[in-house]
């Protein structure tokens, strides 16, 4: 165990979020989250936030940063989905989904870079989705906002790779939520049998990627699409 250093999960309140920040609480880091509602894992520093609020995330980093000190490791996973077919999507259902989604990282990515230039050192994770690339039917708004994840982390690290500073993106396919527990049996049958893994993922499998990209060991790792999906998007 290294020094323990500034960590950042946005909606670490459930699900995928909350096994990120429990994992880096495990390994001896200062972990805090901007989460809106619910209740926090042990250990964990919350700041109610929302990341569409611009003047949010900018105070929640304030305070944030003065009890554990500049924001080392970010993991930008707060997300949302307003599914629903191209044609029937209302401009609303689009414009939230991105602006949480691809909007809401770019935010806490951009608060974040400041304390990490000034480090010399940084770690920035984004979860997007096997649906960014491979694209989802009735998911156009989720897809783009996903697909852009992508982009943010690749042009952060032409900007800032120089200083340290990796960015990568996630990119989980099925992980077995209380989401898609709630799917009818032969709907999750279906899924199961396009994966060749045959099986949902756990939150922890996605945990222990975000967790190797935040480490020394992946120093030399950026600007990557890691899919945590069990060959479903395989050919990215
Ligand atoms: P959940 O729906 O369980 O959790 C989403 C989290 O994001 C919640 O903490 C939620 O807060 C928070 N959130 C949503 N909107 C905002 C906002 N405006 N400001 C702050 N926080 C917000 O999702 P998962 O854990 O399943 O997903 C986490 C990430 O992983 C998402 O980005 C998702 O797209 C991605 N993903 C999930 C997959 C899956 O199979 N589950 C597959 C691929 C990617 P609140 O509780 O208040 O709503």
């Amino acid at each position: 165990m290294g020094e323990p250093r500034s960590v950042l999960v946005t909606g670490a309140n459930r699900g995928i979020g909350r096994t990120i920040a429990e994992r880096f609480v495990a390994s001896g880091d200062k972990v805090a989250t901007i989460y809106r509602s619910g209740e926090l894992p042990d250990g964990v520093l919350g700041v109610k936030g929302d990341v569409t609020d611009t003047a949010a995330v900018d105070a929640a980093f304030t305070e944030i940063e003065a009890a554990h000190g500049p924001v080392e490791v970010l993991v930008a996973n707060a997300g949302v989905t307003r599914d629903g077919l191209l044609m029937r999507m209302s401009d609303e259902d689009f414009e939230t989904v991105l602006d949480v989604n691809l909007t809401g990282a770019f935010r806490c990515v951009r608060r974040a870079s400041k304390g990490m230039i000034r480090l010399r050192r940084g770690r920035i994770v984004l979860i997007s989705s096997v649906i960014g690339l491979y694209g989802g039917a009735g998911q156009v708004n989720y897809a783009a906002s996903k697909a852009g994840l992508v982009g943010i982390a690749r042009s952060v690290t032409r900007e800032l790779g120089g200083r340290g500073i990796t960015a990568n993106v996630v990119a989980p396919g099925f992980i077995a939520t209380g989401m898609t527990a709630a799917l009818p049996e032969d709907t999750q049958a279906t899924y199961k049998a396009a994966i060749p893994a045959g099986r949902f993922a756990t939150t922890d499998e996605v945990a222990g990627v975000v967790h190797f990209l935040a480490s020394d060991d992946a120093a030399y790792v950026s600007g990557a699409v890691i899919p945590v999906d069990g060959g479903l998007g395989m050919g990215h």
